[in-house]
């Protein structure tokens, strides 16, 4: 942007030149446009589950509730609806206390392929609910530095979305490897739907989701591959997606090994 502002000396019928002043508010205006798009998808995340809620309520008020089966039904939508706006708030709040750096990291040795083993535990019981087949492999003994609870959280996310994102008998790999830069090598693959060409540059955006109305269904927020990315790259690590529709998707995180 260009600013021109006149000079003036004393008074003001001295007329002392031009002063150009130069300066780049691109950026800013990029923050400040990026941050209005955020409160307006924020906004518009919020209202949907809100809007059902109201709905539902509404119709059980005005008389609906003395059919006993059709509230249960309204209730259990009004029921999943709040949880949603719960994970939704949770997930806001979280990503912006990613993003402004309010996450300390509290960090300790830790050796991923029992740490993998730990994390594929907890997610056990929903890969057995498709006849997702679960498999790990890793060489010997890795070490790396990180926060046990935010590397959790980062698994937990690409793990469940792998389960989420495959149809049932599918499979779920995650193999470690060591790269030539010392790198701890992760990548967890599955045989699931995969996501389109063009929105693999996407995928990492906040609320950005492939197909709204099937991942709403799958209790998805749009939020968890954003915060994947902030936490990662906490972690000085970085993480990168392939894909092929119908066939799967592949998620590869580098992480700095210790000795
Ligand atoms: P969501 O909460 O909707 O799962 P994410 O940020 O975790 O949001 O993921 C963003 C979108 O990326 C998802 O809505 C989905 O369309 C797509 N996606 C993520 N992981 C996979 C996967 N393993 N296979 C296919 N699509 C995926």
């Amino acid at each position: 942007e260009l600013n021109l502002v006149p000079i003036y000396q004393g008074n003001s019928s001295d007329f002392g030149g031009i002063l150009l002043v130069l300066q780049d508010v691109s950026a800013i205006r990029r923050l400040e446009r990026m941050r209005s798009e955020f409160v307006a998808n924020v906004s518009h995340e919020l209202k949907t589950p809100i809007a059902a809620v109201k709905g539902f309520a509404e119709t059980l008020l005005g008389g609906a509730v003395k059919d006993e089966e059709t509230s249960k039904a309204f209730l259990q939508i009004i029921y999943d609806e709040s949880e949603r706006l719960n994970r939704l708030i949770g997930d806001i709040l979280e990503l912006s206390k990613i993003e402004s750096r309010r996450v300390p990291l509290m960090l300790s040795p830790i050796e991923i392929k029992e740490f993998m083993t730990n994390t594929f535990a907890i997610l056990e019981v929903s890969a057995n609910r498709k006849h997702i087949d679960f498999q790990l492999s890793s060489p010997e003994e890795l070490y790396m530095e990180g926060d046990e609870d935010r590397l959790r959280q980062i698994f937990v996310n690409l793990l469940s979305n792998a389960i989420a994102y495959t149809p049932e008998g599918g499979k779920v790999e995650v193999d470690i490897t060591v790269t030539e830069l010392d790198m701890i090598r992760i990548s967890i693959s599955d045989t699931g739907i995969g996501i389109p060409e063009k929105d693999l540059p996407r995928i990492f955006e906040r609320f950005y989701r492939v197909d709204k109305a099937r991942s709403r269904g799958s209790g998805g927020t749009g939020l968890g591959l954003s915060i994947v990315k902030h936490l990662v790259e906490l972690h000085k690590g970085t993480i990168t997606v392939e894909s092929k529709v119908g066939q799967g998707t592949t998620f590869t995180l580098e992480l700095p090994q210790i000795h």
